[in-house]
């Protein structure tokens, strides 16, 4: 049984499991019975596999191009940093309807070591976010790249002018297809009298703000 685990355990890249690994390995040829030799074996085979997985690790790092920790909790303010995920808040400024998108840069398919918005980007931007009801009329996005939490994110402000600001039904992010490695979205629509939020996703892509 131990044995069956072993491939699995030996691709997580920690010490701790790469040991425990190790020592199923070698323990498990039961026909073997020399007690007094197994202990240096099993040091062996431990130092061994902990060496390769730290190997494993660096370059698996390098690849993804940033640690791969941010993803537990945030520094400071704001929503945590968790690819595939994003944060969507609008509000209205009078006639104006106003939003932010916040999404590690990664979602967008981009690197964030580079911290750059490719045009291919840019330019789906302006249907990233759709406005239904309202005869809105969508400002072109303005994004920015923001590494000051020690992530890189994309920061896109959004904004809309509504001929009919009480006609406005619902906003649907409409990014899933083309950035497919956003998961989820956590919208949230703020007004003086409505408070609307919603995870939306892939096969749920909308809010109503009703
Ligand atoms: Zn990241």
């Amino acid at each position: 049984m131990l044995l069956s685990r072993t491939p699995v355990l030996a691709l997580m890249a920690s010490a701790g499991l790469a040991l425990l690994s190790a020592c199923g390995a070698s323990e498990t040829p039961a026909q073997q019975p020399a007690p007094a030799e197994e202990p240096e074996v099993q040091a062996e085979a431990a130092g061994e596999e902990h060496a390769e997985d730290a190997q494993a690790h660096e370059s698996e790092a390098k690849a993804d191009d940033h640690d791969h920790d941010h993803d537990h909790g945030s520094s400071g303010a704001g929503a945590a940093h968790v690819h595939g995920a994003a944060e969507l808040a609008l509000s209205w400024e009078g006639s104006k309807l106003t939003g932010e998108l916040i999404s590690p840069l990664a979602n967008f398919g981009l690197s964030e070591a580079e911290g750059v918005i490719s045009d291919a980007v840019l330019a789906e931007l302006p249907g990233l976010v759709m406005i239904t009801g309202g005869n809105c009329t969508a400002e072109p996005p303005v994004a920015k790249v923001d590494k000051s939490t020690g992530h890189t994110d994309a920061h896109i402000k959004l904004s809309w002018t509504c001929a009919n600001p009480p006609g406005v039904s619902s906003l649907t992010f409409s990014g899933f297809p083309a950035f497919s490695s956003f998961e989820r979205v956590n919208a949230i629509y703020l007004t003086d009298t409505v408070q609307k939020a919603g995870e939306l996703s892939p096969s749920s892509p909308s809010l109503s703000l009703k």
